[in-house]
């Protein structure tokens, strides 16, 4: 029989998570995570899916390849192990693909130098995912190592929207253009969400909204990304835990001239000491609704401001669209704040959007209507499955390489 599993893998910088899929149904056998790598007290945690009992230790796993050698011992213990002829491909989560990577692609030393070449557009995801890849290779030389780009999804972008209105020489001589981030689940959820209204995604318009710890819209015309709000890096757009999202540029300026401050001091209090924690100490939406609850100002300003923006692309995105058939919430804000999902389509009701009330409120795991069965624009929620995006993406990458059905 072919090898149906699929082990997917995401390295950052001192982290990898990693999971192992069944293709046959896209089941989990087994999902962890290598914490804190470089340290002392690094961690790992490890569920196999059968038992669903999770274990690991804590000590010092001084790098990646330590990391992937670990991990790859706990999975032998199931009986999982990186060499078994039942694993099919390895598939990696790469963060920034450039113009170049329009879709996922077999790893090889052109395809490595490539992502090398894009480091100094993503300092701080290449680096990390090249090394994961690289390890993974050495450890399953005769694998499939497949590349699933964060920024492919995006690539469908018109220039219109894709290029920032500077002065093209420079754009160009620095590949300064908006990539957006978050692809794969935008990919997931625009396909997740057709297939909830039962039609085919290319008949389908969809405004995604993927609000997580880092949070992004696209506008999904016929199953193509037509505009996104992370650019260049993932800082545009939309109000984040930690990062500002979209501001005058001329603040970075100000706060060199006038602030006496560092390039990287500003990228530093942009990515990491703005948006909600930067509005009211706070990034976590639980904690916030808690503070409002008891009547917190800071708290409550942050919530307007964060769902002010929203709106702003939600309408931005209707009138890119022109035709909107479905605006999808996704991530940890997306799928488990009704209130953010109730604000921020408030008042919208001449664009067809309204919010059920009761139907919001009820929580779930499965992709779901919250609007009123007679509403023209449907709004959902729709939890996102990275993981199983990339690994559904790289198995179908090898079963073609391979010529199988
Ligand atoms: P993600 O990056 O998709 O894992 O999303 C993480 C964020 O989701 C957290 O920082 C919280 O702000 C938010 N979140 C997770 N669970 C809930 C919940 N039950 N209610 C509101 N927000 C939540």
């Amino acid at each position: 029989m072919s090898p149906t599993r699929v082990l997917v893998l995401n390295s950052g910088s001192s982290s990898v998570k990693y999971q192992l899929l069944d293709m046959r149904d896209g089941s989990r056998l087994a999902v962890g995570l290598v914490e804190r790598i470089g340290e002392e007290s690094s961690q790992l945690k490890h569920t196999p899916l059968a038992t669903g009992e999770t274990r690991g230790f804590t000590a010092a796993v001084p790098d990646h390849d330590a990391a992937l050698k670990a991990v790859a011992a706990e999975l032998a213990k199931d009986g999982l192990g990186l060499d078994s002829p039942e694993l099919a491909a390895i598939g990696h989560r790469v963060v920034h693909g450039g113009k170049h990577f329009t879709a996922p692609t077999v790893v090889d030393d052109t395809v490595l130098a490539e992502i090398e070449r894009l480091i100094p557009v993503a300092p701080l995801h290449n680096p990390a995912n090249l090394t994961g890849i690289r390890t993974a290779r050495a450890l399953r030389p005769d694998l499939p190592q497949v590349a699933v780009f964060d920024t492919a999804f995006h690539t469908t972008m018109p220039e219109s929207a894709a290029r920032y209105a500077i002065d093209v020489r420079t754009a160009d001589e620095h590949r300064i253009r908006r990539y957006g981030f978050h692809g794969t689940s935008h990919a997931y959820v625009s396909r997740a969400t057709a297939e909830l209204l039962g039609r085919a995604p290319e008949e389908v318009n969809v405004i995604v909204l993927h609000l997580g710890n880092g949070a992004s819209a696209s506008a999904v015309r016929g199953g193509r990304c037509v505009d996104t709000s992370m650019g260049l890096t993932p800082l545009e757009g939309l109000v984040m835990g930690t990062r500002s999202g979209d501001m005058d540029p001329a603040v970075i300026f100000h706060l060199m001239r006038v602030g006496g401050m560092s390039a990287d001091e500003i990228d530093t209090l942009l990515n990491k000491k703005s948006g909600l924690i930067g509005l009211c100490g706070d990034n976590d939406m639980r904690e916030i609704r808690r503070r409002i609850d008891e009547g917190d100002e800071a708290a409550q300003l942050a919530f307007d401001i964060y769902v002010h923006r929203l709106k702003k692309y939600i309408g931005a995105y209707y009138a890119v669209l022109g035709r909107v058939d479905a605006v999808a919430f996704t991530a940890g804000v997306g799928e488990n704040a009704a209130p953010v999902r109730a604000a921020a389509v408030a008042g919208l009701e001449a664009l067809g959007l309204t919010v059920d009330g009761e139907l919001n409120a009820v929580r779930g795991d499965a992709p779901r209507l919250i609007s009123p069965a007679d509403a023209r624009v449907a709004v959902a929620v729709v939890p996102t499955d990275e993981e199983l995006e990339i690994a559904t993406q790289t198995y179908a990458l090898v079963k073609a390489a391979q010529g199988r059905p």
